[in-house]
C-alpha cells in the first residue's frame, strides 16, 4: 500500500490535476493521497498559498481583500471548469474564505486558517473529479484523520499520538485524498508547519498507516547529483539512503523538505521522488540502508549565506569551559550554529549569515573579547559550503585528496573543512563568489572521470 502526495507543480493547472488522477487510478495501492495547493503555472506565477499570505496580511483593507478573493477564485475556477466539474464547489470554496475573514477569530488565527485553504481545497477538488473517474475516493481532513500538533503556527511539530489514531484509517474502503501543510492542536486549533511541508504531511501518513512505500511526485525525474543551474545536464541518483538524503537536502537539495524526511525515516518506510510529468521514470530511492556500492560519493551539495566566527587563543585546549562559554554566548544572542571546526588554538563557529546583523555581530565580538579574551577574533562573512555526501566515504580512501585537488584545479582557497564523526559527509568552506567554479570541478572528479 502507497503514500502518495504531490507537490504544487504538479497541481498547478486542471491538466496537472488530470495528470495526477491518471496515476492515482493506474495504481489501486495508492490508497492516501496527500496534496499541496496549486503552485505556479509559469515563471511569474504566484502560489496559491502566497496569494493566501498576502490575503492574510490585507485583512484590514478591504478593497485589497476583495480583489485577492477574485484573483484566488479565478485560480480555483479555472481548474474546476478545466475538469469539468461542477461550479457549486468553487462556491464552496469562496464562503469557506469568507467564514474565516468574517469570523469572530482574533488576526493571527485567520491568517492561519487562509494559509491552509490551497490544501484544502486542492484536495476537495482532486477527491471529487477522481470520484467523476468512477473512483471510491473521500477528502479527509487532517482533522479527522488524526494528524495532531502542537501550538507553534507556521512551525508546528507532530504530536506521537496521531500514528495511531492514522493506523485505524488503513484499513478502510476506497482512496483517501488529505490536504498537506497543516494540522490540528489537541484543542482544535489549526496549525500549518513550515513552508513546503506537505511533504511532513505525506511523510507522517506513510508513517501512520505503515506504507510500504511513500510516493512524492514532484517536477523532476529524479534528484541530480548536482544543482542542474550549476553543472549542465547532471547525472541522477537512483538510490540514496536517508543520511544521505537529509545531508544534501541540508545544503541546498531543495527536492525534499528536510523535517520530512524524519516520519518515514523512523518507520523505516521507503521513499520514491517521482516526475508527476514522467510517472514511468524509474526516480531516486531513498532507503534506510544500502549495499555498500561503488559509488561512495552519491551527491555534491552547496549553500551560500554563511559566515564563520574564527577565534584564536593561545593554550586554549587547556582552558577549561572555553567551548562552553563561546557556545553559551551564541546560545545567549539566540544564535544557532552550524558546524564548528576546532585546532589546538583555535575554533571557527558556522553560522547562518542571515542571524547577524550588523549589530548583533557588534555585540558578539565585544562579548567574546570581554567574557573569552581570545588573541583574535574575525568575522568572515560571504562564505559558501560545499558538502560532498556519501555513507561510503567512511570505507574510502583518498576522497578528500580528490577533493582538495579539484579545489585546487579550480583555483580556489579551501576557508574551512569540515568531515562530520558520521562521515557520510565532507565539507569545504569557501568564499561565495568561488562556488560554481569548485562545484564543476568537483563534478568532473567525481562524477565524471
Ligand atoms: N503550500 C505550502 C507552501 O507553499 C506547502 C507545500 O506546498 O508543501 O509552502
Amino acid at each position: 500500500m502507497k503514500v502518495a502526495k504531490f507537490g504544487g507543480s504538479s497541481l498547478a493547472n486542471a491538466e496537472q490535476f488530470t495528470r495526477v488522477a491518471s496515476i492515482v487510478k493506474n495504481d489501486p495501492s495508492r490508497k492516501f493521497i496527500v496534496v499541496s495547493a496549486p503552485g505556479k503555472q509559469f515563471e511569474q506565477d504566484m502560489k496559491i498559498t502566497d496569494l493566501f499570505i498576502q490575503l492574510g496580511a490585507n485583512l484590514d483593507n478591504n478593497a485589497h481583500v476583495c480583489k485577492q478573493i477574485e484573483t484566488i477564485m479565478q485560480r480555483f475556477l479555472k481548474i474546476i471548469k478545466g475538469l469539468k466539474l461542477p461550479l457549486n464547489i468553487a462556491g464552496d470554496i469562496k464562503q469557506r474564505i469568507h467564514a474565516v475573514i468574517e469570523s469572530a477569530q482574533p488576526k493571527f488565527v485567520k491568517r492561519e486558517a487562509l494559509k491552509s485553504l490551497g490544501e484544502d481545497s486542492s484536495a476537495r477538488i482532486l477527491s471529487m473529479y477522481l470520484q467523476t473517474l468512477g473512483l471510491d475516493a473521500t477528502y479527509l481532513s487532517p482533522k479527522d484523520a488524526g494528524i495532531y500538533v502542537s501550538n507553534e503556527p507556521g512551525r508546528a511539530q507532530l504530536i506521537p499520538e496521531s500514528y495511531s489514531q492514522l493506523y485505524t484509517w488503513r484499513n478502510k474502503k476506497g482512496i483517501f485524498v488529505i490536504p498537506g501543510f497543516f494540522g490540528y492542536t489537541k484543542d482544535g486549533k489549526l496549525a500549518t508547519f513550515s513552508r513546503g511541508g506537505s511533504d511532513i504531511t505525506g511523510s507522517i501518513v506513510a508513517a501512520g498507516v505503515k506504507a510500504d512505500l511513500y510516493e512524492n511526485f514532484t517536477d523532476v525525474d529524479s534528484v541530480y547529483v548536482v544543482n542542474p543551474q550549476i553543472v549542465n545536464n547532471p547525472k541522477t541518483i537512483h538510490l540514496l539512503t536517508y543520511k544521505e538524503m537529509r545531508e544534501l537536502s541540508y545544503a541546498g537539495f531543495s527536492v525534499f523538505h528536510d523535517e520530512a524526511l524524519i516520519p518515514a525515516f523512523k518507520a523505516k518506510i521507503p521513499v520514491c521522488i517521482k516526475n508527476t510529468n514522467k510517472p514511468d521514470a524509474d526516480g531516486t530511492m531513498i532507503v534506510d540502508q544500502k549495499k555498500p556500492s561503488e559509488k561512495c560519493v552519491v551527491g555534491i551539495a552547496s549553500d551560500t549565506g554563511f559566515c564563520n566566527i574564527f577565534i584564536s587563543k593561545f593554550l586554549m585546549n587547556r582552558e577549561l569551559g572555553f567551548g562552553r562559554r563561546l557556545f553559551q554566548i551564541l546560545e545567549e544572542e539566540s544564535i544557532s550554529f552550524e558546524h564548528a571546526p576546532s585546532g589546538i588554538d583555535d575554533m571557527s563557529i558556522i553560522i547562518r549569515e542571515s542571524q547577524l546583523t550588523d549589530e548583533k555581530e557588534q555585540l558578539i565580538l565585544r562579548r567574546i573579547h570581554e567574557e573569552l579574551q581570545p588573541d583574535y577574533v574575525q568575522i568572515q562573512r560571504d562564505l559558501a559550503m560545499v558538502m560532498i555526501v556519501g555513507e561510503g566515504m567512511m570505507k574510502t580512501k583518498g576522497i578528500a585528496q580528490k577533493a582538495t585537488t579539484a579545489f585546487t584545479r579550480a583555483n580556489v582557497n579551501i576557508e574551512v573543512i569540515n568531515q562530520g564523526s558520521s562521515e557520510v559527509s565532507m565539507m569545504f568552506g569557501i568564499q561565495s563568489k568561488d562556488l560554481n567554479q569548485s562545484i564543476r570541478s568537483l563534478y568532473q572528479a567525481f562524477f565524471e572521470n
